[in-house]
């Protein structure tokens, strides 16, 4: 039973002289009209909407279930990955293959997967526009190279806009490349990095970009919890990931896969990622 059905079946039983001498009983007052709102309180500023103060025909947010575990998914997430497969992924096909979707071939173990040499980036076959996304990530134990060559992955959103994964320990780089960078653009506020082989947490809220034909709309932006810190507070992102140039916008469709970066197959493992499509405030409610 929904949150909504639990009200108006109380609304409807509380009325009844049982159910109200149940309520004396438990020490509840009996639901009164003004319990749902009010019509007679102030309007609203226009950019709140067309509602009152407290307004009872104001939508409701949706009731969902969130996840009993820290970090897992809550019941209207996507799950792109549960520790067992990755059929909702693709590599883009190469050679004979160019222009075709290829069964995703990272290897996939004891519940993540990791980036495996010869497939290349890997995409969602989903696609997506504004979203929350839940990411864990591990750098690799075996240290063999320096800076943008330790661990170095990347999740980007809508296949273009990159939140850089790269191992953190001991290892400085430029700041616009370190991990929880918007690569190239913004260093992340802080870096509360793990050591390798130690899995991190991204919770990423990203809001796509907006094209009225050729011209930017509306700027992406994003806003990143690293490890549980605040990392990005709705930074606006100046344009698609690009290295050694400024970033600029170009046209785009609405929505894109996610897409987890293959840097020189760097073996960065990963496990428990969801999404979430945001849809933003006073949706009405499906029946
Ligand atoms: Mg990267």
């Amino acid at each position: 039973m929904t949150r909504q059905e639990f009200l108006k079946i109380a609304a409807a039983t509380a009325v009844s002289g049982s159910s109200m001498a149940n309520a004396q009983e438990q020490n509840i007052r009996p639901r009164t009209p003004a319990d749902d709102g009010f019509t007679d309180t102030p309007m609203q500023p226009a950019e709140v909407g067309p509602w009152h103060v407290h307004d009872p025909n104001r939508p409701h947010p949706k009731q969902i279930t969130p996840a009993s575990t820290p970090g897992g998914p809550p019941s209207d997430a996507i799950v792109l990955f549960d520790g067992k497969d990755l059929s909702q992924w693709y590599h883009r096909g190469r050679g004979a293959n160019q222009g075709k979707q290829v069964d995703a071939g990272w290897k996939v173990e004891n519940g993540y997967f990791e980036i495996t040499r010869g497939f290349g980036d890997l995409l969602t076959r989903e696609k997506f526009g504004d979203v929350q996304l839940h990411v864990e990530w591990s750098s690799p134990t075996a240290i063999d190279a320096n800076s943008q060559g330790r661990g170095n992955s990347g999740v980007l959103l809508m296949t273009l806009y990159e939140i850089q994964v790269l191992d953190m320990w001991d290892n400085p780089t430029y700041a616009d490349g370190g991990a929880g960078a918007i690569y190239g653009q913004w260093p992340p506020l802080e870096t509360p990095a793990k050591r390798p082989g130690e899995w991190n947490v991204y919770d990423i809220v990203f809001e796509a970009p907006q094209f009225n034909g050729d011209q930017l709309a509306k700027p992406a932006f994003f806003t990143v919890f690293y490890n549980g810190v605040m990392v990005h507070n709705r930074k606006q992102s100046l344009g698609p990931m690009v290295y050694r140039q400024v970033a600029h916008y170009r046209p785009q469709p609405a929505e894109d896969s996610l897409m987890l970066q293959d840097h020189n197959s760097n073996p960065v493992r990963y496990r428990n990622i969801w999404i979430r499509r945001l849809a933003g405030y006073d949706q009405p409610q499906k029946a």
